[in-house]
């Protein structure tokens, strides 16, 4: 069994179509699923989809890209709606200096935010960062100084310094799609020098479909090829990247009760 970290199901696509795209999930194998937040304005869509299934779980936060859009967000509003019991993480929150959609002081004051609001909560941070690795790993050891809290590194597109300080950090890392993509061998390389206790699969679906279904939209059922590549890059079977990868996803995501059936191993 497989467990897809990180995904977006109440994005139109998969939202149109979620009893066929949860079906196509199952008969892949995949067990459980995080469908995470992007707009803590917007986390009631999570979190009905979340509440409408057994297998299903969500985080709240802010994207960085909606962080001038929610500076009123605060840390006790995320603290409050984070005890819901289908809440098993917090975010996705941190850098995209990529496309810059929001100020850099906003997100920055946001990703502090949901550092905080992981402290407090004791549950994971799910952080997104993209061409910003320097001041990623500023921040992540300054607030790490400041109290510990747990956190991924998810769709780890950054380079080797970050991956080194994430784990450094105790930090996990979560491979989607882009590490099956042709030219990917920088990140494949850094895949192979993560520590086995520590990475972790994830679509972002609607987002970044791996080879061999590049080009269309993206859903849970497709983790299977991204990890499926991480077993390639680790030189272990696909079974034991499965074990691996689903022990990590309940040590670190605890809140998310393993299913009846489904033991460690
Ligand atoms: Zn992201
Ligand atoms: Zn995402």
């Amino acid at each position: 069994m497989l467990v897809d970290s990180h995904c977006h199901l109440d994005f139109p696509y998969l939202s149109d179509q979620l009893d066929d795209v949860l079906a196509r999930a199952k008969d892949a194998g995949i067990g459980t699923l995080v469908t995470i937040c992007t707009r803590v304005r917007k986390f009631e869509q999570v979190l009905v989809i979340a509440e409408a299934h057994d297998h299903i779980f969500c985080s709240v936060g802010t994207h960085p890209h909606n962080a001038d859009e929610e500076r009123d967000v605060a840390l006790d509003e995320i603290v409050s709606l984070s005890k819901h019991p289908k809440v098993v993480a917090i975010g996705e929150a941190g850098l995209d200096y990529h496309y810059d959609n929001a100020p850099r002081d906003d997100q920055e004051k946001g990703f502090r935010i949901h550092i905080a609001a992981a402290r407090e909560t004791g549950l994971p941070l799910v952080i997104h960062t993209r061409d910003a690795d320097e001041d990623t790993a500023r921040i992540l050891s300054e607030e790490m100084n400041k109290g510990p809290f747990s956190a991924v590194l998810h769709c780890f597109t950054a380079g080797h310094e970050l991956a080194r300080k994430g784990v450094e950090l105790g930090l996990y890392v979560s491979f989607s799609g882009v590490l099956t993509f042709k030219k990917s061998d920088e990140l494949r390389d850094i895949a192979a020098g993560v520590p086995m206790d520590r990475v972790l699969v994830e679509t972002d679906a609607p987002y970044l479909s791996p080879e061999p279904m590049r080009g269309r939209r993206n859903e849970p059922a497709n983790v299977v090829h991204t990890a499926a590549k991480l077993a390639e890059v680790k030189g272990v079977s696909n079974a034991e990247i499965a074990r691996v990868t689903t022990n990590n996803f309940y040590a670190r995501f605890s809140k998310a009760p393993r299913p009846e059936g489904d033991v460690a191993a």
